[in-house]
Order: C-alpha cells, then sequence, then structure tokens
C-alpha cells in the first residue's frame, strides 16, 4: 500500500521533497483547495508530481454513511482503508447571521468530534465503544482526515477554522504519538490551521499520559472523563482507575500547562442513584479545590440492555446548584435522547460542551 500522504507533518513532508517549499505547496493544495490527486497541484514541476503519486496516496476517510439529527448535527461512519470504520460527528455551534441585505456578518461556526482509535482498550461500563473491543490506533492521516472529509462535505469553506475534540471512539492518550501529530498537522499554517487551542483531547485518565502531553507543551486543552468521585465506584465504572486512581489523575492535571484564560473540563456523567447525590457533590468541589476547573454534568444516556438509567432532573439540578453556590462553574447538558444512535452521537453534546466552556 502507498504511504498515506496525510500522515506526514509539514517538517516529514519536507524530507521528502526538495526544495523544501514545494512541503508547503502541496499542503495548501490538499488542506485549502481540496486537491484529490497530484496530478492537480499545477503548480509543482510535472516530475514531481509523478514521483508523489508514485510513492504518496491522498486517502482521505470514505463517508459510508451519514445522519442528521433534529439540531442539525451530524455523525458520519468514515471507512478507513484496511475497510475499518469509525465515527465523526460535525457540531454546528452558531448559525450564520445575515444583515438586512443579506451580506454575512457573522459565520457560522462548526467543531468536529473525531476518533483517535477503532475501539477502545479501557472497557468503561456505560460505554458502547467499549463494547467492541480494541481494534487498533487511528494514524495522524486518519484522524487529519476525518475533519478534512467532513469539511469538504458540508463545503465548509477551507479557510473557515473548525474547532476539534477527540471525543468520538477511543482514547486518545493511549495513541498519543499518533494523536499529538494530528494535532500539530491540524495546526499547520499551510494547513488546516487549526490551533492547539481550539482542540479538546478527552481522557479517560492515563495519569502518566497526561503528564506526558503536558510535557510536550503543545497547547492543547484538557478534558477529564471523570464521572466518579470516590475510587471505589470509579473502578467499577472506569477499570483503568485501578491502575490510576482519582488522585493521580487530579495531580496530573494539576501539573498540566494550561493558557491563563482557559479552563480543565470535568466531565461527569450522572448516573441514577449511583453518583447523583450531594455528597457526590460536595467531594466533587473538594477534589477540584486549586484546578481552574469547569464541571460538565451529563445525563446518562441508556441504550438497550445498558446496565445503568438516567437520573432525575431534580437531582441533577440540585447537584449543579451545589457547585455553583461553592463558587465551581457548572453546566448541565441534556444528551436529548438523540436521534441518532450509537456511542460517537453520545458524545456530541459533551463535544459542544468543550469549546462552549472555552470561548476562543
Ligand atoms: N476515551 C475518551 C474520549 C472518548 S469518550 C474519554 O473517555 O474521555 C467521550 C465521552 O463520552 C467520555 O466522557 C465518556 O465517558 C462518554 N460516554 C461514553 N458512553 C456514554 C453514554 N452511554 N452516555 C453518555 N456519555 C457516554
Ligand atoms: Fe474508551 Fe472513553 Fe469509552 Fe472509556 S468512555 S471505553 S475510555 S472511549
Amino acid at each position: 500500500m502507498k504511504k498515506n500522504i496525510l500522515d506526514l507533518t509539514k517538517e516529514e513532508l519536507q524530507q521528502e521533497v526538495s526544495p523544501k517549499f514545494r512541503a508547503q505547496q502541496i499542503f495548501g493544495w490538499i488542506y485549502q483547495k481540496g486537491a484529490k490527486a497530484f496530478e492537480a497541484m499545477s503548480n509543482l514541476p510535472k516530475k514531481l508530481r509523478q514521483e508523489l503519486a508514485e510513492r504518496f496516496e491522498i486517502a482521505i476517510p470514505k463517508i459510508l454513511n451519514v445522519e442528521t439529527s433534529r439540531d442539525g448535527s451530524k455523525k458520519y461512519l468514515l471507512g478507513l482503508r484496511d475497510g475499518h470504520t469509525v465515527e465523526a460527528v460535525l457540531l454546528p455551534m452558531k448559525k450564520e447571521e445575515k444583515d438586512a441585505e443579506g451580506n454575512v456578518v457573522k459565520e457560522a461556526r462548526y467543531t468536529v468530534c473525531v476518533s483517535s482509535q477503532v475501539g477502545c482498550k479501557v472497557g468503561c461500563e456505560f460505554c458502547l465503544t467499549a463494547k467492541g473491543g480494541f481494534v487498533r490506533n487511528l494514524t495522524p492521516g486518519e484522524i487529519v482526515g476525518q475533519v478534512l472529509a467532513i469539511k469538504q462535505d458540508n463545503d465548509i469553506p477551507a479557510n473557515r477554522r473548525v474547532n476539534v475534540v477527540y471525543m468520538g471512539m477511543g482514547e486518545p492518550l493511549d495513541n498519543l504519538e499518533n494523536v499529538a501529530k494530528a494535532i500539530k498537522i491540524f495546526a499547520d499554517e499551510h494547513g488546516l490551521s487549526i490551533s492547539p487551542r481550539r482542540q479538546t483531547i478527552s481522557t479517560s485518565g492515563l495519569a502518566p499520559k497526561i503528564e506526558k502531553l503536558g510535557k510536550m507543551d503543545l497547547g492543547v486543552l484538557l478534558a477529564i472523563s471523570l464521572h466518579a468521585v470516590d475510587d471505589e465506584l470509579r473502578e467499577k465504572l472506569m477499570p483503568i482507575n485501578k491502575a490510576y486512581n482519582i488522585e493521580s489523575v487530579i495531580e496530573a492535571v494539576k501539573r498540566f500547562p494550561i493558557d491563563q484564560r482557559k479552563r480543565v473540563m470535568f466531565e461527569y456523567l450522572m448516573i441514577k442513584d449511583l453518583n447523583d447525590d450531594l455528597k457526590s457533590a460536595k467531594k466533587l468541589v473538594k477534589l477540584l479545590n486549586g484546578i481552574k476547573a469547569k464541571v460538565n454534568l451529563i445525563y446518562f444516556n441508556p441504550y438497550p440492555g445498558s446496565p445503568f438509567q438516567r437520573p432525575d432532573k431534580e437531582r441533577v439540578k440540585a447537584f449543579q446548584k451545589y457547585l455553583l453556590d461553592k463558587g465551581v462553574l457548572c453546566t448541565i447538558r441534556e444528551s436529548k435522547g438523540l436521534d441518532i444512535s450509537a456511542a460517537c452521537g453520545q458524545l456530541k453534546e459533551r463535544s459542544k460542551e468543550a469549546v462552549d466552556g472555552n470561548p476562543v
């Protein structure tokens, strides 16, 4: 199989072509002009175009299926070169606004929720992705390609910057090397120009990897899937907690470099009669002491056969009020029993929050 050119950072591509500025041109063709073939890259010498075509492919994931939700979000099923599939979701954040003459005064804003693995090793009790087990890591190009495919499918202008959240299938920090490369490729000024501050990594709490990501100092935002405030319950919900307990995750977050204007998001999945009581809220406030945090409460979204239930609205409201009264930023996200199904679709509300909570 030919190499996928989307897997390369611009620096890596510069090693492959000469002179170096050809790499910028190629990036521009692929990410800004939407070129599907090297032949179309008309300002490159013919010989170079031929050489590139012999060695590389521009392998953008194939759109196999799209489900559109009532609120306008679209869930994509994407096919990879080896036949495996992943999901990604396009979330319209703000609608386009026009003045009386019909001129666009505010552009529409979008977030794309991307997958980082086919399946997941972490095996959380409540997660649909976990049920299928782990298949493989995505390459950097397969991550970047999800955004490229979705932007093109929706005719989102090439220069329109979108936000990216790593909240689809998989645990991004279990594929850190490729995710870090994807972050850089996304950010490239000759490519999609998605600054790391518009990219949010969501993790189940791989403490040493949080530290490693922090040391890389890429400037990305962080979201922690906490879901429980004591180790006993968290172990039951998320087996990863046996390896990295709550304290170790919190300590890693405290050392994580985060932009002064931004916050670390804590996702808290509310499950009926398990973690929706005020005692848990009190513990949560204590845990987050000293962290510039924002909590996002999510209603557990039951799926057929799921062992848990959706909590009562009053309980969620009371939980939120407790946090707010103690000065902890907290929002509630309804997963509206979405009319689009399955894992990544359930995550879309969260993905919105990641970006709303950190205006860029
Ligand atoms: N693996 C990473 C990122 C992908 S999962 C992580 O766990 O953070 C993104 C979010 O979806 C996580 O917060 C996860 O806990 C949540 N999630 C999984 N199953 C869910 C369900 N049935 N209802 C609501 N949220 C769910
Ligand atoms: Fe993996 Fe995240 Fe699902 Fe847990 S919630 S199994 S870490 S994708």
